[in-house]
């Protein structure tokens, strides 16, 4: 018997409905429970496919640590506090957070940390890298206890599946998956193609449509933003999600990383990272929605250099070997210059609208 393996899966999917969407064939590529690159491979770090930025130095979940103090006390030094980390890869950034603030032993004890996960290859590294702390594990964002919470998102949103639609002859079409040649059963070449559908998203809906438009929309990004507003919105406190994005859903902004290197996003699945640019102002509109206060979009560059990078910076450079600061330098440009992360990635906040303005985020 054939071996079957995730192309033949997705290939099967396709000839059943006759094409699938965007959405689904990422979803399948990314986080099938059994072939998805989530859910077998180590994806992060120089290794990997790709490296963040809390692979990149400790400073970044330091000083983040130090943003979710202050969250902390904004609100009254809360004695039972969540702390939830969406997506936490290898574990670094929670490590960084947790190690920087160990010094204040009350917000350690308020702290009813939970990590969101998907991937099981990756939450067994959590668990070795944090097993010094009481973590509880999800594999989706729900059911957070009801206390006062603070959420944070690296890189995470970026990994979700979204759906394409054109428009086209005053119609909107869907932009879906599938084969090229559906009578070689020996094919398994994929190829984008359309569909008609009776009714675009609401997110599309009032738009001004202009002819060959590509717009995208990522119902799970919906899903989860909903989601946290509630949440928020009900036991108070904040969320900093951190990707790269833009303000609006024009053009197709799905890519495919391997090794570094682009790649066909239609070729090996579940071997290379498919993500999409977020749209933060989706982001922004559903939180709004719950009367919850976003921030404007800040660069990653400023956002850290208000946290005080640069301070932290001097500070480790002290104690640092001679060989070492080169690198430390490296890295410091790497997560703040214009031309690096520092301009590319961009950092929002969300908090109810009677706690405090976030710092790095509303006032500069
Ligand atoms: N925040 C980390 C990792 C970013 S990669 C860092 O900055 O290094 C994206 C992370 O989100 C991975 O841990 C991946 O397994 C997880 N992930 C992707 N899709 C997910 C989903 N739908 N639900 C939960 N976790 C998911």
């Amino acid at each position: 018997m054939k071996k079957i393996n995730l192309t033949e899966l997705i290939k099967n999917s396709i000839i059943k409905k006759n094409g699938i969407s965007l959405s689904e064939y990422m979803k399948m590529c990314m986080t099938h429970p059994k072939y998805g690159y989530y859910t077998k491979k180590y994806p992060i770090g120089f290794k990997g496919d790709f490296i963040t930025s809390p692979e990149i130095s400790q400073m970044f979940g330091e000083l983040i640590g130090l943003w979710i103090v202050k969250v902390w006390m904004d609100h009254d030094k809360p004695s039972n506090f969540s702390l939830v980390e969406l997506g936490p890869g290898n574990g670094t950034l929670m490590a960084d957070i947790l190690r920087a603030t160990r010094n204040i032993p009350e917000f350690h004890k308020s702290l009813k940390i939970t990590l969101v996960e998907i991937s099981p290859a990756l939450q067994k590294l959590q668990k070795k890298v944090l097993k010094n702390y009481q973590i509880n594990w999800k594999n989706k964002l729900n059911k957070l206890p009801n206390i006062p919470t603070t959420i944070i998102a690296n890189e995470f949103f970026d990994a979700f599946p979204i759906e394409q639609y054109i428009f086209k002859k005053s119609k909107w079409l869907e932009i879906i998956v599938s084969l090229k040649n559906f009578k070689n059963k020996n094919s398994n070449e994929f190829c984008f193609g359309l569909k008609k559908i009776a009714k675009p998203p609401d997110e599309l809906s009032s738009l001004n449509n202009e002819e060959n438009q590509i717009y995208e929309v990522s119902p799970e990004i919906k899903k989860n933003i909903i989601y946290l507003s509630k949440h928020l919105k009900k036991n108070r406190g904040a969320c900093l999600i951190i990707d790269y994005g833009k303000n609006n859903n024009l053009g197709s902004t799905l890519q495919s990383i391997k090794n570094h290197k682009y790649s066909n996003p239609l070729e090996n699945q579940g071997e290379s990272d498919l993500t999409s640019l977020v749209n933060f102002r989706a982001i922004k509109d559903y939180a709004e929605n719950y009367n919850l206060v976003v921030t404007d979009l800040v660069d990653q560059g400023d956002f850290l250099n208000t946290l005080g990078i640069q301070e932290r910076f001097v500070a480790l450079s002290e104690n640092m070997e001679k060989e070492k600061i080169a690198l430390h330098l490296s890295s410091l440009k790497r997560l703040i210059d214009k031309n690096q992360m520092g301009k590319l990635f961009k950092v929002i906040g969300i908090r109810n609208r009677n706690s405090l303005p976030l710092v790095g985020l509303e006032h500069k």
